[in-house]
């Protein structure tokens, strides 16, 4: 619990106590409301917990650590160990959340309508405004969390889906965020022209509680989102530059029965490249490079032909030139080499490797 979940624990205790409960509720005790009051705060902070148990249980289905939840000024927050592996994992946490808000709502809004055709006396008054309170709560936990702005849960089913459709989570999460900010400050703006009202006497005077709320969680909405815009920004970087423009254009290619000795003397040495793409009529077989030649005792360099010490192509190997440098990377990273071979039309067009996007990324920033 943040220390700031005891300031809306307080006002929202305060506020059922001295508004809603004697509104709903009326001719009680004073120590009656603020009983019912804090009862009713709790449990809706349970609701909160309970929405991100709903999280956390499908996170942790997909092995993604849940460091811990944290409930706060505006709710609650699961810290996830890891992002989630595909965006249908994504989808389905993010959708948990906001299912088991509904669910409980609609089971407190359909329990409380049964206790009122049972038990007419008004004994069960107090139950069945609790009830009512706590399933209009939940509705709403659920449908705002809905909200197609990042890091809302919405927001998160957006990305799912930019993830899905573009397969570039990068992106997905830029835009996303970009609908967070702009839901942000839409929220604020809707809280500003409550209290204008409220003011101006179009109102009444409780809505312009909800719009000052309104602009805390549009402020907060807008700085998590821009956060998050933020972070990805050198991401952004990598994925908004193609292969084709920091990719060596030299086609150079040596054929798979060249002797180790004299790619060395007259390709590797001369050249000063540290790959090539070996070939054979027309076709890339592999590509060999330094750490291949290295990897190989030098006496046996005049015996050995490159067909034995090349990686041997395969489709995780090659990447079309109009690719991003992130998608380079991130293929680099899967298939555990150093270089891929742009392929454009069947035919070799350049090379990629980790060492020349890294110089163009420090180029860059210089
Ligand atoms: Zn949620």
């Amino acid at each position: 619990m943040h220390a700031s979940w005891f300031v809306v624990f307080f006002f929202v205790t305060w506020s059922l106590a001295t508004g809603y409960l004697p509104d709903t509720l009326p001719d009680l005790p004073a120590p009656r409301y603020w009983g019912m009051g804090s009862v009713a705060a709790i449990l809706l902070f349970l609701s909160v917990l309970l929405h991100e148990l709903g999280h956390s249980y499908v996170a942790l289905r997909y092995k993604i650590p849940i460091k811990q939840i944290t409930l706060f000024i505006f709710g609650g927050m699961a810290h996830m160990g890891k992002e989630p592996p595909s965006p249908r994992a994504e989808f389905l946490i993010a959708m948990a959340g906001p299912v088991v808000s509904l669910i409980l709502g609609a089971v407190c809004l359909g329990g409380t309508m049964v206790v009122e055709a049972l038990f007419a006396q008004p004994q069960a008054q107090g139950l069945i405004v609790l009830g009512r309170l706590l399933g209009m709560v939940n509705v709403q936990l659920g449908l705002f969390n809905l909200i197609p702005g990042f890091p809302l849960d919405g927001g998160r089913v957006l990305r799912a889906g930019l993830w899905a459709r573009n397969k570039d989570f990068t992106r997905a999460t830029s835009q996303a965020a970009l609908m967070g900010i702009g839901f942000g400050i839409a929220l604020g703006l809707i809280g500003a022209v409550l209290i204008v009202g409220a003011w101006a006497d179009f109102l009444g005077q409780s809505i312009a509680t909800n719009g000052v709320w309104l602009i805390f969680i549009g402020a907060f909405l807008f700085s998590a989102a821009l956060a998050s815009k933020r972070q990805v920004a050198p991401r952004m970087l990598l994925t908004s530059v193609t292969v084709r423009e920091v990719m060596v254009q030299r086609v150079v290619t040596l054929p798979p029965d060249m002797t180790v000795q004299d790619a060395v003397d007259h390709y590797f040495i001369a050249q000063g490249y540290g790959e090539f793409p070996v070939c054979e009529e027309g076709q890339v077989l592999g590509v060999v490079t330094v750490r291949d030649v290295h990897a190989l005792p030098t006496t046996l360099w005049p015996w050995r032909r490159l067909r034995e010490i090349m990686k041997p192509t395969s489709t995780d190997f090659c990447i079309p030139p109009d690719r991003s440098i992130m998608q380079a990377m991130d293929l680099m990273a899967q298939s555990g080499v150093d270089c891929l071979v742009a392929m454009e039309n069947g035919e070799i067009v350049g090379l990629i490797t980790r060492s020349a996007i890294a110089q163009y990324v420090q180029l860059h920033n210089a």
